[in-house]
């Protein structure tokens, strides 16, 4: 055992990403550019054209640091929101956000709670700075806002809550997140993740950003990864009373988002035709996987996500199994053993051609899983 670091990092259990094209196309003999991946709930159209110009005419400054402040982008979030600038902390993606809450908000040895089946940064975050987790059941696969509530001592200090969730695509409306917040201790700060917002309908949109104002331990948390298609930028912000969101910026490194990501940013933010082609395409991504599993006779979660959750097996191995199965063939999603759903696999929704491949594959591997 080594003698270093803290008893609770080495406690830590890594973050298991999902796996990268180049190293399937390496482990499997595959060629690179027949390799389907739908493991990361990326954005199958990739980078806007309106970011991929902005970053253009940004490259010519990178030579000089980021604006610290971000004045740019959080002035046109603070638009886009109906919120002042000085309420927005900008992040290094979205989990930049949900890990500066940690730091910011709770010290070791007190408590956070979160959901069973939530995302996994979550307990990792808690874990880094020391912090209990305290993990709510889920109800169905989603969150059980009520036993979240009974789940808070009194040394809890943050509570996570993502809405859609991710693995599971589950969804809570606007009327039970109130309730929620309506009750929960003033001392305990609620951290709303909605990385998934951008692909609700508008029937079950609500302005999260506007509850800021009611509700002094809310911070709302947001991200360029999914819907705006810069993952690999490591862009997100979160939404907060100046109180919260001064402590967040104390914690937060003063040139954590790039100047690439910072002008990408401001571009994707009004291209309401990018966002639109995604959404669109999301539904019939959606529709074309859910047929596909109701014909397999494979149960799925309702999803409010880019993804959705399947059932692959009623045994424990059928997750792995069935996940080699569709990597030996080139396509690549996401096993969810780690959240404590080993029967099932994470899709995330991609482009139509890239959809079919997956489900010839998911034929061929549920077949060579019987075998
Ligand atoms: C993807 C995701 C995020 C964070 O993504 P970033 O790339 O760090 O912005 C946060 N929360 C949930 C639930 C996610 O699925």
């Amino acid at each position: 055992m080594s003698q270093f670091g803290p008893d609770y990092v080495r406690a830590i259990a890594p973050y298991q990403a999902g796996k990268p094209i180049s190293e399937v196309a390496r482990e499997f003999g595959l060629d690179e550019a027949s390799i389907v991946k739908l493991a990361s709930n990326e954005n199958p159209f990739g980078v806007p054209d309106s970011a991929r110009k902005a970053m253009a005419e940004a490259a010519a400054e990178l030579g000089r640091y980021p604006d610290a402040s971000g004045f740019e982008l959080k002035a046109a979030l603070a638009k886009r929101y109906d919120v002042p600038a000085d309420w927005i902390t900008l992040g290094n993606g979205s989990n930049d956000i949900l890990e500066i809450a940690a730091h910011a908000f709770v010290q070791t040895g007190q408590s956070v709670v979160f959901s069973q089946y939530a995302f996994a940064i979550y307990a990792l975050a808690a874990q880094g700075v020391g912090a209990r987790g305290i993990v709510a059941p889920a109800k169905g696969y989603g969150h059980d806002l009520d036993a979240m509530l009974a789940a808070i001592e009194p040394d809890t200090r943050l509570v996570y809550i993502a809405n859609p969730n991710n693995p599971t695509g589950t969804f809570i409306p606007a009327a039970e997140i109130e309730a929620f917040l309506s009750r929960v201790p003033a001392g305990v700060v609620v951290v709303l993740d909605e990385a998934y917002n951008e692909y609700l309908e508008p029937k079950d949109q609500f302005e999260s950003a506007q509850w800021v104002r009611k509700y002094p331990n809310l911070i709302v948390s947001r991200t360029f990864s999914k819907a705006y298609g810069l993952a690999g930028l490591r862009v997100g912000f979160a939404i907060a009373q100046p109180v919260v969101t001064d402590l967040m910026n104390r914690i937060r490194q003063p040139f954590n988002v790039n100047s690439l990501a910072q002008a990408a940013a401001i571009a994707a933010l009004t291209d309401k035709a990018f966002l639109e082609k995604g959404a669109q395409n999301n539904r019939e991504g959606y529709r074309q996987l859910t047929a596909a599993f109701d014909e397999l006779k494979l149960e799925y979660v309702p999803s409010y996500g880019n993804f959705v959750l399947v059932k692959v097996g009623e045994d424990d191995g059928a997750g792995a199994r069935v996940n080699l199965a569709l990597l030996k063939q080139g396509v690549i999603v996401r096993p969810v053993g780690a959240y404590g759903l080993p029967q099932w696999l994470r899709i995330s929704i991609g482009l139509p051609e890239e959809n079919a491949r997956f489900v010839d594959a998911l034929r061929e591997a549920l077949k060579a899983a019987l075998r």
